[in-house]
């Protein structure tokens, strides 16, 4: 894929406590465009399958358990290199690590609890964004993004 997407989440805590709407000014702000956006609340079901390569991991539970705990926001975001500007821009997984001015610093209240997800990979991206959206709800303002853009595809 070109990498110009990738698919972030607002997690539970961050839309309890009121940040949605700061945490998408923020992005924004850095020059994403918003192609996609949804409200959902999440399945145990659902969540087990996105997190699932964390599966063996001592906190797989807990971050299920947590995933589903209330509404969250999925959202596909637009920018050159958008994996790794995201990731800057959210700030390391722990917010005590954080860099100041990253969301996590703004609005993560411990490392489980972190306000924000990202796609860690141009791959990852691929597979995040399609399993909250289909291709037609994937709209920039410059109108509908082709498939082959996300994929990074040529048509044959
Ligand atoms: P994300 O995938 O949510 O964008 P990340 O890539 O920074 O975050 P990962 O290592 O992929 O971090 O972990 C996924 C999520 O699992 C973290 O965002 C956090 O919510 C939770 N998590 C990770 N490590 C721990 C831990 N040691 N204790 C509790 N929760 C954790
Ligand atoms: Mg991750």
């Amino acid at each position: 894929m070109t990498g110009n997407y990738t698919l972030m989440m607002v997690k539970p805590d961050a839309v309890r406590n009121g940040n949605a709407e700061a945490i998408f000014q923020e992005i924004k702000k850095h020059g994403f465009e918003i192609v996609a956006q949804k409200k959902l609340q999440l399945s145990r079901a659902e969540a087990e399958a996105f997190y699932v390569v964390h599966k063996e991991r001592p906190f797989y539970g807990e971050l299920v358990d947590f995933m589903i705990s209330g509404p969250i926001f999925a959202a596909v975001l637009k920018k050159e290199n958008a994996v790794p500007e995201w990731r800057t821009l959210m700030g390391k997984t722990d917010p005590a690590e954080a860099d100041e001015g990253t969301i996590r610093k703004m609005f993560a209240t411990s490392k489980g609890e972190n306000a924000v997800h990202g796609s860690d990979s141009n791959d990852n991206a691929l597979n995040e964004i399609f399993f909250f959206f289909s291709s037609r709800e994937i709209v920039a303002q410059s109108g509908i993004v082709q498939l082959n853009d996300i994929i990074g595809r040529q048509p044959e």
